[in-house]
């Protein structure tokens, strides 16, 4: 018998499980990408609102509005008290400080990414009183030497006018963009929040499905590794051990053993009791070489009704012992253990070494088992 044998070299599932784990990779990614893009979508079109501060902006605005005010309080001052020098300084105060407000009213509007066609018109006429009142600090300089103040106080009066007419309208302006903030910002917080929510779902999603996938390639490893009936390790299981097991044993320089098992003349089991009598027996069988092999032994099915153990570290005494042992167990298992009405007996063929390769222990041990066939069978042969 070969010791590659095509029926249980079928390939695995394994193939369909890795795809499946490839496709939860590309869709987690996937569905992480178009969040990452809804996000930036989101910012690009909130950006205006995002980098906004209109609560100093709004402040900056009142400051300048109140400043105006106290300019008619110091304008109807000079009104009454032409000559009094206190109004004077008053006047010169406010003459150089509001342009200064005016500047930084134009830096703020700039600095919080307003339309400028919201804005325009009044940083326009915020402009030209600044120009007027520089034309009115030389007035000033002449009213402090005895001019009349007529002309300086209506000038005055209408810059106040124009003042009070463009803060209000800025202030509206600004409270309506902050207003339009505040829901852009509740929107992008509801937004957040389903975000978070929907990559937490994709999380225990993926979670859960890796656990599947977890599972199903453990049973696959099963189903590949081990058999239904006997639930003994099959020959890709003894495979599994063979090479490391040759390897370990040139290290060593440990003996190895390999013993394959064959029952006798089961065709005529079969034939006579049934098919699940033989399957019954083959169970039997199973059971009794299990009790007799120790922990470290591989003890596989490796065919039909074939089976081997496979025993690091023991010799050829060692070896012949145990397969003895089994050959005597299995011809001494009554019919009422077997559940049939018949007895059983097998052949087995032993080799021992430190074969660098497994194939080469195999052929020994199987050209044994032939021997022990053809020199009348329930016999331990060496090869
Ligand atoms: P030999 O002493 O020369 O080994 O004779 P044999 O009749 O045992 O011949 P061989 O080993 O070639 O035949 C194996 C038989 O084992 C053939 C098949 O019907 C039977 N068999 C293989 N697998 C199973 C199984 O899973 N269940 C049952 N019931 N029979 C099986
Ligand atoms: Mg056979
Ligand atoms: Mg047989």
């Amino acid at each position: 018998m070969g010791l590659v044998d095509s029926r249980y070299h079928r390939p695995m599932k394994l193939g369909t499980v890795k795809s499946i784990g490839w496709q939860l990779g590309l869709g987690f990614t996937l569905l992480a990408g178009i969040c990452a893009m809804a996000v930036a979508l989101y910012n690009f079109h909130a950006r205006q609102y995002m980098g906004s501060d209109y609560t100093s902006l709004v402040a900056v605005v009142v400051r300048s509005q109140s400043h105006a005010v106290m300019f008619r309080n110091a304008l109807e001052d000079l009104r009454k008290r032409p000559g009094d020098p206190d109004v004077f300084s008053r006047l010169e105060n406010f003459l150089w400080r509001i342009p200064q407000h005016i500047d930084g009213i134009s830096f703020s509007l700039q600095a919080n990414q307003l339309s400028k066609s919201d804005y325009h018109a009044s940083l326009a006429r915020l402009q030209d009183v600044k120009e007027r009142m520089s034309e009115m600090r030389q007035q000033l300089d002449g009213i402090i030497l005895g001019a009349s103040p007529e002309k300086f106080l209506h000038q005055g009066q209408v810059i106040e006018n124009d003042l009070a007419l463009t803060y209000s309208m800025l202030e509206e302006l600004v409270h309506s963009e902050a207003a339009k903030q505040r829901i852009v910002m509740e929107r992008l917080g509801r937004t957040i929040s389903v975000l978070i929510f929907m990559i937490l779902l994709l999380i225990v999603g993926l979670l859960i499905s890796l656990f599947k996938l977890k599972r199903k390639h453990h049973k696959v490893m099963q189903l590949s590794q081990f058999d239904e009936l006997t639930k003994l390790g099959n020959r890709r299981y003894l495979l599994s051990f063979a090479e490391s097991f040759c390897k370990q044993s040139q290290r060593s320089g440990c003996s190895l053993g390999l013993i394959l098992m064959d029952i006798d003349h089961f065709k005529y089991v079969n034939d006579t009791f049934g098919h699940p009598a033989g399957d019954q027996i083959l169970r039997v069988f199973a059971g009794a070489l299990k009790d007799e092999v120790r922990e470290i032994d591989v003890l596989a099915r490796i065919g039909g009704e074939e089976f081997c153990v496979l025993m690091p570290d023991t010799d050829v005494d060692g070896a012949v012992k145990l397969a003895e042992r089994l050959r005597q167990k299995v011809s001494d298992l009554t019919q009422q253990q077997l559940g049939v009405a018949t007895s059983v007996t097998m052949s087995l063929g032993v080799a021992t070494g430190h074969e660098a390769i497994f194939k080469h222990l195999y052929a020994r041990a199987d050209k044994a088992l032939y021997q022990a066939k053809t020199n009348g069978r329930n016999r331990v042969e060496i090869g």
